[in-house]
């Protein structure tokens, strides 16, 4: 490959100390060492760079040399070594040429080289092919990544459909640092996106998962979501979502679903559950779309085909089976009107059955479905007045589940000298619904006393 002439600029980056005493033990040894990657990029926009990555001319086993016991094998074949100072550790890779690629995945054999020019061609995008020289402080720009810097742009080295061909996570890759950097696309790159959407399907569902919620989390998840529909991305890793863009929003409303949905995801705070919550909360509405007989569109229980809907695809993604509760659980909840004539009684079942960490996500989840229906940042007079109910029956006591009782399913068996089974269960559920009515009725002396009550009454 010709590659450009390099630029190389005086600039100083404060690298900790610990890893310029690595790169300085490779440097003494005569070996060429600079700091790649996301740190280089990270350091020169001004944020804080959480990983620091050297490459080198030295070979695994010379580094094996260098460092002895310090350098641990965490990627030999890949030709990275990790090697440690004091509880820190830093990754140190020898010179790499970009590999052949049959699946879209991985190089199929690793190539190793003495330049570091090779080493920068096969990295994904400009602004990750910068490297800093210590010694030198000077910064090697092969492919214009200090221009992208400064005019914040994701584009790849060489050309874009051959990169993402060679490995289809990058498409991702570019979209997420896009967002978490606020940066754009260029429309090569964005281009080669569009053109290759489907070879996303050979990329593990881990990766898409990890890529995906940082998206969600960066400051701009709408973004991520944009550039993933319009490029077709969108439709191979949440097609649920895409197949949001023929409804509308509301009867009403200019929106389509899938910017209604967006919307929402991007007024709720940066939290993984809540993201997807809001992001997916509709999407069981294109399955149950039909008019009414005055012809306006209803969307009969579209909270719970969306709930399971997001289960299945949540589950395809490899989502955490906890993750997956709390957002499917948001998702069938997202309905909920409360009814006032509903008793104290009432009130605490509900706290007891949903938790009342799910009651105030509920809360932020209507916000959020409210803002981007144009209304004003506020949960909607119900949820508020189901909020102000929910504190007053916290103030008058804690809520008790069945595990609150201060009696157990023994104590159960003991005095109504019955085995174990669904009967210890059902009797446990009866004392806790007094305990709910009754909160001062939690203590054993009168609970062991509803308890012969109720083996009275059984012997009668
Ligand atoms: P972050 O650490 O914030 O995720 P990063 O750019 O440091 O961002 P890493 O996964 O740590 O990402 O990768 C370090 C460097 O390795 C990148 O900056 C890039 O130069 C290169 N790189 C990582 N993944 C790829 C890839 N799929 N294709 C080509 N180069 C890559
Ligand atoms: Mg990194």
């Amino acid at each position: 490959m010709d590659y450009p002439e390099p630029q190389v600029l005086h600039i100083k980056i404060d690298v900790p100390q610990y890893v310029s005493e690595i790169a300085g033990r490779l440097a003494d040894n005569g070996y060429q060492a600079y700091v790649v990657g996301g740190a280089v990029r990270d350091y020169l926009i001004g944020r804080k760079p959480t990983d620091w990555d050297i490459s080198s001319s030295a070979t695994p086993e010379e580094v094996k040399k260098l460092f002895g016991d310090t350098a641990i094998p965490t990627g030999e074949r890949f030709g990275t070594l990790t090697v440690l100072s004091g509880n820190q550790g830093v990754e140190v890779t020898t010179f790499r040429r970009e590999g052949r690629y049959s699946d879209g995945r991985r190089p199929d054999i690793v190539v190793f080289s003495d330049n570091l020019r090779d080493d920068v061609a096969r990295r994904d995008f400009t602004i990750n092919a910068l490297a800093y020289d210590i010694r030198q402080q000077t910064v090697t720009d092969c492919f214009g990544g200090m221009k992208d810097l400064e005019e914040m742009v994701i584009r790849a080295v060489g050309d874009p459909d051959e990169r993402f061909n060679e490995d289809s996570l990058r498409m991702l890759r570019a979209i997420r640092l896009a967002v978490e950097l606020g940066f754009t696309i260029s429309p090569e790159t964005l281009g080669g996106i569009a053109k290759l959407h489907s070879a996303i399907g050979r990329v593990s569902p881990e990766r898409i998962q990890d890529e995906l919620s940082r998206m969600l989390l960066s400051p701009e998840p709408g973004k991520a979501m944009e550039y993933a529909y319009e490029t077709h991305l969108l439709d191979h890793i949440l097609p649920e979502l895409s197949d949001c863009r023929g409804v509308p929003a509301y009867h009403e409303s200019p929106d389509t679903l899938l910017q209604h949905s967006i919307k929402a995801c991007e007024n709720i705070e940066p939290r993984i559950e809540l993201r997807l919550a809001a992001l997916l909360h509709d999407i069981g509405k294109p399955l149950t779309m039909a008019p009414d007989d005055t012809g306006r569109l209803r969307f009969f229980n579209h909270e719970s085909v969306g709930a399971e809907l997001a289960r299945s695809a949540l589950n395809r993604l490899k989502y955490p089976a906890a993750l997956i509760d709390k957002v499917t659980t948001l998702i069938k909840w997202h309905m909920f009107t409360y009814e006032p004539a509903t008793s104290d009684k009432g009130i605490r079942r509900l706290v007891n059955s949903l938790g009342i960490e799910t009651i105030y996500n509920l809360a932020k989840v209507r916000q959020a479905d409210r803002v981007s229906l144009g209304f004003d940042p506020s949960p909607g007079r119900n949820m508020q007045a189901f909020l102000g109910r929910v504190e007053d029956v916290l103030k008058q006591g804690p809520v008790f589940t069945v595990k609150d009782l201060v009696v157990d399913g023994f104590d159960v068996m003991e005095a109504l000298s019955i085995p174990e089974g669904p009967e210890v269960g059902r009797i446990l559920e009866e004392l806790l619904d007094m305990v709910l009515e009754e909160p001062a009725l939690n203590t054993r002396e009168r609970l062991l006393d509803i308890l012969s009550g109720i083996a009275d009454r059984k012997a009668r």
